[in-house]
């Protein structure tokens, strides 16, 4: 007897349902990647994690926004900040002119720890290279539109995407390889470029975002 997919009332089906599945799965793979790195930098997932967050901050950050950005508490920032700073792989500053507040930024010797986690790459970016170039551009357009949902409730900061960026031109141009525009280095470029986290952003103010979102997406 057939018995289609949908008869199946034990096994939710709904679309939703099947793509956090998905996702789900690749989070685990991403874990399994994260300890790997990590254990052969002689640190924790928490910890190298932290020093890739501070690699391209040169003026670092504070405790709170270490633990906004990698969805921690504020203890455990403060407890892997310390292992860190032990290590010699960061260093803590009084942030401007409150000395109560901590500035936390990578050292040279953090910075040469990220790069040679960096050179060991997983199974999460060979998933990604056996992708076609167009399913490539896809995933990462999705992936921003999903991001900046998450940003819009609260439930990560803000990133330092295109989407968000004051210098983002989105579809300027005819060039259908390069419609977009990047105002800080003056120049067009394509979808699969568009930056998850850029060094030069810089967060456009909400009703420049909104509108530059309803072009993106629309276009
Ligand atoms: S500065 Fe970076 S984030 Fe901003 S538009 Fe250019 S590439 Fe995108």
């Amino acid at each position: 007897m057939y018995i289609s997919l949908m008869e199946t009332p034990k096994s939710p089906s709904t679309v939703n349902h099947r793509i956090r599945e998905g996702l789900s799965r690749i989070a685990t793979a991403m874990r399994s990647d994260d300890w790997d790195r990590a254990k052969a930098s002689g640190l924790n997932p928490t910890q190298l994690a932290i020093l890739e967050l501070l690699e391209s901050r040169q003026n670092g950050l504070g405790v709170r926004e270490i633990a906004a950005n990698l969805g921690v508490s504020q203890p455990s920032a403060t407890d892997s900040i310390a292992a860190l700073e032990r290590k010699g792989l960061l260093s803590k500053g009084s942030a401007g002119t409150d000395r109560r507040a901590v500035n936390v930024a990578i050292t040279p010797e953090g910075i040469s720890v990220i790069e040679a986690a960096r050179s060991s790459e997983g199974v999460i970016a060979q998933s990604v290279d056996a992708l076609a170039g167009h399913e490539q551009e896809d995933l990462l357009i999705t992936l921003v539109k999903m991001i900046r949902h998450l940003q819009d409730v609260d439930a990560i900061p803000i990133q330092r995407m295109c989407a968000t960026c004051r210098y983002f031109a989105p579809f300027a141009h005819s060039d259908a390889a390069k419609p977009h525009h990047c105002h800080f280095v003056d120049a067009a470029f394509g979808q699969r470029d568009i930056r998850i986290d850029c060094r030069e952003h810089e967060t456009a103010d909400p009703s420049f975002r909104a509108a530059t979102w309803d072009v993106f997406q629309q276009g």
